[in-house]
């Protein structure tokens, strides 16, 4: 048994509070009768409407999770643990994948969703759809790192990499970075041809969606109907 507001928040489709408003709003029905208070207790395994409409079956979920380092961004691997693994079971049997990937030890701004078209637009490297990374390395970004990166950097390895933006920060040692496309390990691989390696990298957005302060590392959400209408 179960709290039902958090049978509704496992769906992914409300956050904890939006599900007490809609239960309090007497929009929630269990097994076709009007669900009492948020804190009480249903078996998950029952049937739960929201509006005359089951909340489960085939449907599309879109979540912000901050990735913490040490977690693979995929869905299953035989030997390390996957960023599926912070979600609880419920989600992690409707086809949830991330929408673009970090190395396992980046941090920040991870959308999981089942939506393969939407994922896929936003993929396309057509869409040149930009991402920012906050960056810590080892040494000193100069003036000529922000250069090389604006002019579009062609590696050792003959990877060609577009204009990127790089904003350095009060620290010597820090920067924003902007690309506008994903290769693997782009921005280590970028500045460790500048002889500066990476220390420590963050995503912190990616095309109209920002990573929420509010979510602790480890932590997600469901996007919001807004952050929703601006990915489509
Ligand atoms: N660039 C990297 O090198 N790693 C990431 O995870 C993302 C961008």
């Amino acid at each position: 048994m179960e709290r039902l507001d958090k049978i509704l928040a496992n769906t992914g489709r409300w956050s904890r509070k939006e599900a007490r408003e809609l239960i309090r709003a007497g929009r929630v029905t269990v097994d076709g009768a009007l669900a009492g208070a948020a804190d009480d207790k249903y078996d998950p395994a029952a049937l739960f409407c929201v509006d005359g409409t089951p909340v489960s079956g085939e449907r599309m979920v879109y979540l912000m999770l901050h990735k913490p380092a040490g977690l693979v961004s995929a869905t299953e691997d035989p030997r390390q643990p996957t960023v599926l693994e912070l979600l609880p079971v419920h989600l992690r049997r409707v086809g949830l994948f991330p929408a673009g990937r970090l190395d396992k030890d980046t941090e920040g701004l991870l959308l999981l969703t089942n939506d393969g078209p939407l994922a896929h637009r936003l993929l396309a490297p057509k869409r040149h759809v930009d991402k920012t990374y906050f960056v810590q390395v080892e040494g000193i970004l100069d003036a000529a790192d922000t250069a090389a990166f604006a002019a579009g950097m062609t590696l050792g390895d003959g990877l060609e990499c577009m204009p990127a933006g790089l904003e350095r920060l009060e620290a010597p040692d820090a920067a924003i970075v902007t690309l506008r496309e994903g290769k693997y390990h782009q921005i280590k691989r970028m500045l460790a041809a500048r002889g500066k390696p990476v220390r420590y990298l963050k995503r912190l957005t990616m095309g109209p969606l920002t990573l929420d302060p509010a979510l602790k590392k480890g932590e997600w959400r469901p996007l919001t109907e807004e952050e929703l209408a601006a990915l489509r």
